[in-house]
């Protein structure tokens, strides 16, 4: 690629966002050209904008941290300054959905970390490992919205990530799965920054019933079949989970029990369906596709999030602990990055993905 493709951040001081920052610093296909947030860093430089607030290693790379930062709300600039836009600013799901129409309407490719668009029949839910194929809606959504290069895809709940990347694996190997159980235990950097009071989750555990029906409709729909202009959702699949805030500072982790329908396959058939998966971006080796996506180990200390969180530089899921069970018959722990696979890095492997088949220009 001779020139990189102008990239802007919504909800760019986020913890979110700062991701965003990091991971795009250097990146050999994107520049980020544009930042937003809210109305009370708008106006100011991305760097003083974040002075008391920066939460990544290192500094803010120096020439973002140069560009001024926008209001939101101002798609017109954003307009001018980029073709694609990562959003993962806070507001009500009325507002999120029709900010990110305005871009999408406006011309620019909009890939959302936020829940609004998720469950919208005709925005898919993108895990480029998973479903690559539900991105041939976008040309049956841009007619039936009237927009003309712009679109909107979303990636999934970071609670999700964890668990639905080795149920692909499985199920891509031709096993039914049909039920499954998890405990998601999720860290603390999932409520963005500064989060969950101290005094509330240290020696504790919190329960997180919003997260619980994201953790089945959503994984439901990422396995879902593209209909005319529609995707429906796989209502075979059957989930109950239980989503927890744990006292971990990044590191979504889930204790997972499944059943497979038929014939029931060994332990050491499971662990080669983990060692030998491979989606679209390992084959294609997309810039930030981690090599192998999936990282099985037999050691039963791990996963832990402190020591495998960033495997793959935080954009593998790492599975331990693989047995048969006296319920539902299989189990497994799996555990990934929240804010890098679960927020900015997967949504970055989606526009990787999109720009490779040809959807952003
Ligand atoms: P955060 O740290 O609280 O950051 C929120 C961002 O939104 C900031 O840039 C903030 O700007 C902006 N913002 C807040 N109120 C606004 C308003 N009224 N108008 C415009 N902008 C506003 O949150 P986060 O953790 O980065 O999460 C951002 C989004 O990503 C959320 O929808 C969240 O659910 C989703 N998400 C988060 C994670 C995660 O692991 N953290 C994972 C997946 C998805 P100011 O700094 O100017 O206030």
């Amino acid at each position: 690629m001779n020139e990189k493709i102008p990239v802007g951040i919504l909800g760019a001081t986020g913890m979110v966002g700062q991701n965003y920052v990091s991971l795009l610093e250097n990146h050999p296909w994107f520049e980020v050209t544009f930042l937003a947030a809210s109305e009370h860093s708008a106006g100011q430089e991305y760097a003083s904008a974040i002075k008391k607030r920066w939460r990544m290693p290192g500094k803010p790379p120096e020439a973002v941290g140069k560009l001024p930062v926008f209001n939101v709300k101002d798609t017109a600039s954003a307009q001018k300054k980029c073709r694609l836009v990562f959003s993962a600013f806070s507001m009500s799901k009325n507002e999120t959905l029709q900010l990110e129409r305005e871009y999408a309407a406006a011309g620019m490719a909009v890939i959302s970390n936020n829940s609004a668009h998720r469950l919208k029949d005709n925005v898919p839910i993108i895990m480029p490992e998973v479903n690559p194929e539900l991105l041939e809606i976008i040309p049956g959504q841009q007619q039936k919205e009237g927009w003309n290069k712009g679109f909107i895809v979303t990636k999934p709940n970071c609670g999700v990530q964890s668990y639905v990347l080795p149920v692909a694996a499985l199920k891509k190997s031709g096993l039914k799965i049909d039920q499954i159980i998890t405990t998601n235990l999720q860290a603390l950097s999932g409520a963005g920054y500064p989060g969950q009071s101290a005094l509330d989750v240290l020696d504790n555990l919190i329960p997180l019933p919003s997260e619980e029906e994201k953790a089945f409709n959503e994984p439901q729909k990422i396995f879902g079949k593209l209909e005319g202009d529609r995707i429906v959702s796989d209502q075979n699949l059957k989930i109950s989970s239980n989503c927890v805030r744990v006292p971990v500072i990044d590191g979504h982790s889930s204790c997972v029990w499944f059943s497979v329908q038929g014939a029931q396959p060994e332990i050491a058939e499971i662990e080669d369906i983990f060692r030998n998966f491979r989606g679209v971006p390992q084959e294609q080796n997309l810039p930030s596709a981690p090599q192998p996506v999936l990282r099985y180990t037999r050691d039963p200390s791990h996963p832990q999030p402190r020591l495998d969180r960033n495997a793959g530089n935080g954009m593998a899921v790492t599975i331990g602990r693989l047995q048969k069970a006296p319920v539902l018959g299989y189990r497994f722990t799996a555990l990934s990055h929240n804010t890098l696979r679960g927020a900015a890095g997967g949504a970055i492997l989606t526009a990787e993905l999109l720009v490779s088949r040809g959807y952003v220009a």
